[in-house]
């Protein structure tokens, strides 16, 4: 670790407020399309551009994607809780006020427990606590060309939900390992896309420093952190910014700084305002929402297994690393075909599986241009997936025509021990059959065998299983590839035997 806060004398203190884009099909508070990439203004309509007079009305879905995340963060959801009027003047939000929750978020006092590896892969196992997470709506976008600014208000109205942390995490590579499993968190329960680029997941980061023992120090924020990388250079390098100047005996002001990526450090943007300038107050125009049992029990029923558990479970289940079930886990669909196939297939041909799923079928979708969220649709089913698996492992079909058998099942859309079959890639296991093809290589072959013979008369048995291994190869070139090399094997041993 390369801030100096680190080593002793500092403390640091980092706390999280991420914003996620909703999946729901409208807006928050209007039937607006919520869509991201649209021709700007098309999605808009007197609700969300703020015309006099309209009335919001609230997205049931949106409330329920909402406490979905709360749930899946351990929060409380009250028994009650409503909407505030939070005001500000910018020309993103027509209305000059965004409605927001304040003073009864819908989500309060959970925590995550943290799991995984940071930065120069040391492993991180941290709680972190969650304050609250509450639901709100996205202002328009605003376009600095030259001289003028543009407004799309397409954004406008798109449900948030602001989820805040404690100032729980102490540097760069927790606060990055967060965002990760945040974002798997909800791209499982599949309410957010977690598109940090086009914006759909985007994370403020508070941070300060003070003297071990002495509590918070004076924070800054820090916007525009648009990956997770991001968010890791943009902490470690405010920590090291704000140590160096209580180093010097200076104090840091609280402010808003912003993420330069081109120069790999903070800049400073305005001084932050406080609550008290937002003026906070009940929204008049939406009731109070009691969450009632139905609709606690559609969210209950919503939920799925979480990441972090799913990983423990694969790991036990079915005798992968720990790395290995983490890597399937990445994507939900991904685990989903993994369980899917696994259970297909006799219990010895899972780590065959395991391997083709992280190596070869990964690599065929990348060059196919498939993302791993749609390996549910491939033409290589976890069902033929397990076939061609089994095959293998019972001595069907060797290893390198299996893996040929599975790029032409992606190609033709077929059943991979069809395509075994007709291309005649079924092992050869008759023995009559192989030592016909033993003969000929022996014809062949004279030299070799005559010199595997004479190093095992001197004792020199590597050189011996050398000659071997290579008679073994011809005899599979010999057949396609076919021949069962351990039944080859044992009959070569045997010719040298009897020279
Ligand atoms: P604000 O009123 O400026 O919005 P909040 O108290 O609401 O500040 O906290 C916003 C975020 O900043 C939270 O994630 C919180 O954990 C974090 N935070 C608050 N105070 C500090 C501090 N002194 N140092 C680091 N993070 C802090
Ligand atoms: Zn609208
Ligand atoms: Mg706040």
């Amino acid at each position: 670790m390369n801030n100096p806060a680190a080593l002793g004398a500092y403390q640091s203190f980092i706390g999280l407020e991420v914003h996620i884009h909703l999946l729901t099909r409208t807006k928050v508070f209007c039937g607006c399309r919520s869509a991201f990439g649209d021709e700007p203004n098309t999605n808009v309509c007197p609700v969300c551009l703020g015309y006099p007079g309209v009335l919001p009305s609230l997205n049931l879905e949106a409330m329920r994607m909402s406490c979905m995340v709360a749930k899946a963060l351990n929060c409380r959801i009250p028994e009650k809780t409503w909407f505030e009027r939070k005001q500000y003047f910018y020309p993103d939000m027509t209305k000059n006020y965004q409605i927001s929750q304040f003073a009864s978020p819908l989500g309060q006092e959970g925590h995550v427990d943290m799991e995984g590896r940071g930065g120069a892969d040391t492993l991180i196992r941290k709680k972190v606590r969650i304050r609250e997470c509450h639901l709100e709506e996205d202002a328009g976008k605003m376009i600095h060309t030259g001289t003028v600014s543009l407004l799309d208000y397409n954004r406008a109205g798109v449900s948030l939900l602001e989820i805040v942390t404690e100032p729980d995490m102490e540097n760069g590579e927790e606060a990055e390992l967060f965002i990760q499993q945040l974002r798997r968190i909800v791209r499982y329960l599949g309410v957010c896309d977690g598109n940090m680029e086009e914006g759909s997941l985007r994370a403020d980061a508070n941070v300060s420093i003070n003297l071990r023992g002495k509590g918070l120090g004076r924070k800054v924020e820090i916007k525009n952190l648009n990956s997770s990388r991001f968010v890791r250079l943009a902490l470690n390098h405010e920590i090291t910014r704000q140590t160096g100047l209580l180093e010097e005996g200076r104090t840091v002001v609280q402010e808003t700084r912003l993420w330069n990526e081109n120069r790999d450090q903070t800049e400073p943007m305005r001084t932050k305002e406080n609550a008290q300038d937002y003026r906070y107050f009940p929204e008049p125009d939406l009731p109070v929402f009691s969450p009632g049992r139905a609709f606690l029990k559609s969210v209950e029923d919503a939920l799925v297994e979480l990441p972090q558990r799913r990983i423990g479970r694969l790991a036990a289940e079915y005798g992968l690393e720990e790395e290995q079930a983490d890597m399937i886990c990445e994507e939900k669909a991904l685990a989903d075909y993994f369980e899917a196939a696994a259970g297909a297939a006799p219990k010895t041909a899972v780590p065959r599986i395991v391997n083709w799923l992280l190596g070869d079928i990964k690599h065929i979708m990348g060059r196919e241009g498939i993302a791993l969220q749609h390996i549910g649709t491939i033409r290589l089913t976890p069902a033929r997936l397990a076939a061609l698996a089994a095959a293998e492992e019972n001595g069907g079909v060797s290893g390198k025509n299996a893996r040929e058998a599975l790029e032409a099942v992606m190609r033709e859309d077929r059943d991979p021990l069809d395509i075994i079959r007709e291309k005649g890639w079924e092992r050869i296991s008759d023995p009559g059959v192989i030592a016909g093809a033993v003969r000929a290589v022996r014809d062949a072959e004279e030299a070799a065998f005559g010199e595997a013979k004479a190093a095992g008369q001197e004792g020199n048995v590597k050189r011996q299983r050398t000659l071997t291994a290579y008679l073994v190869g011809k005899v599979l070139s010999a057949t396609g590839g076919r021949a069962d090399p351990k039944i080859a094997g044992e009959q070569i041993a045997a010719v040298i035997e009897d020279m």
